[in-house]
């Protein structure tokens, strides 16, 4: 039995869909809180509803008590924990909501997952870990110790609470730094929604540094096929590495961080360009300066995940936009 956090969230939904058509038994939780939009996070639920093999609990993973008692009520071989407040500058605005959300949560869960025996936590962190590390492609083997905004320090947070856990009880776990992530069912709050949105409406859109931030966008089949692969495989013998110790005599071996990105930076200008051709609409651009806890550019090395999964990302950013831009249409209809 799998239990899978953040379920009505993006990737938590096209996660569980994917474990479900596997004919897996998976217990999916969700607080359905405030962030990234509740009215679509009740719109993905219903899409799992009638998936038989899915158990769905809302329940606030930061209450320590109420976790102990999932944990206790069932036996989880392995722990997806996607669950988190996502989004760079709702964690400045929310901050105590966002450790509350990314730091306790996720204490509460690792802590159960050492106290009930659990064989593999695997958790979602963030490419924002890299912070100002500006050497492209973002390699597991640099720091990620120098995090610019709340959101990365808090994901940073969970990867060292996972090393200790990892290192005292030897309990498996694997981070995965996801690298903007879009597709069907994607966040209210990330550029493509919010963009496909001002162009249908012939509202302007707000470009950052003129257009010329680089993101890894990745297309949400690939991510999910990642985390699938990963889950399957919680014992493998591939030496864990430690970021923060790169040595390898001293990394512990069911400890990982792997990056899970497109490696293929695109500028945002045209991310826009491509999503106008889909949406057959022009952008009205208004420029604005760029935000000081935003990255200018992003790119994921992923050797590592390859070599450990054979895993690449097969979606080229043209046929993903086109799906995206499908299912926008659909969803809006
Ligand atoms: P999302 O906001 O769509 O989903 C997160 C879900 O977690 C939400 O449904 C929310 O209600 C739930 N949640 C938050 N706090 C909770 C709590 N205390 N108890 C129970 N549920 C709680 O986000 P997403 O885009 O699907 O991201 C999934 C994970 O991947 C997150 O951990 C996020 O930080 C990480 N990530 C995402 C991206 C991306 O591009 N989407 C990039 C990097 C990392």
């Amino acid at each position: 039995m799998i239990l899978l956090t953040g379920v009505a969230g993006f990737i938590g939904m096209h996660m569980a869909r994917r474990l479900l058509a596997q004919g897996m038994v998976v217990v999916g939780v969700d607080h359905l809180g405030p962030c990234a939009d509740p009215a679509i996070k009740a719109r993905r639920l219903a899409q799992l509803r009638h998936a038989p093999g899915l158990c769905f609990f809302q329940l606030d993973l930061a209450e320590a008590d109420d976790v102990e008692t999932l944990f206790a009520e069932h036996r989880f071989e392995c722990v997806i924990h996607l669950a988190a407040q996502t989004g760079v500058r709702y964690s400045m605005e929310h901050p105590h909501e966002c450790v509350r959300n990314n730091v306790v949560a996720f204490a509460n869960v690792i802590e159960c997952c050492r106290r009930h025996g659990v064989g593999h936590l695997l958790y979602a962190s963030s490419s924002s870990t890299y912070g100002a590390n500006r050497s492209m492609p973002f390699s597991e083997h640099h720091g990620a110790n120098h995090p610019v905004s709340l959101y990365a320090a808090t994901k940073r947070s969970d990867e060292l609470l996972a090393h200790s856990y990892s290192h005292l009880y030897g309990l498996p776990t694997t981070g995965l730094r996801f690298f903007t992530v879009y597709g069907p069912w994607g966040r209210p709050d990330m550029a493509p929604m919010l963009f496909a949105h001002a162009i249908t409406q012939g509202r302007p859109i707000q470009v950052f540094n003129s257009g010329r931030m680089l993101r890894d966008f990745t297309y949400i089949d690939d991510v999910v096929e990642s985390i699938a692969r990963v889950a399957e495989r919680p014992a493998m013998s591939n030496p864990a590495f430690d970021p923060a110790q790169p040595d390898p005599a001293t990394s512990h071996a069911p400890y990982r961080i792997y990056n899970v990105g497109n490696q293929e930076p695109v500028a945002l200008g045209d991310f826009i360009a491509e999503l106008e051709r889909a949406l057959g609409r022009k952008a009205e651009r208004v420029m604005r300066p760029m935000p000081e806890a935003d990255m200018l550019a992003t790119c994921a090395d992923t050797r590592d995940l390859q070599q450990a999964i054979q895993w690449a990302p097969s979606t080229p950013l043209a046929t993903g936009i086109g799906h995206f831009v499908r299912w926008f249409h659909d969803y809006h209809a």
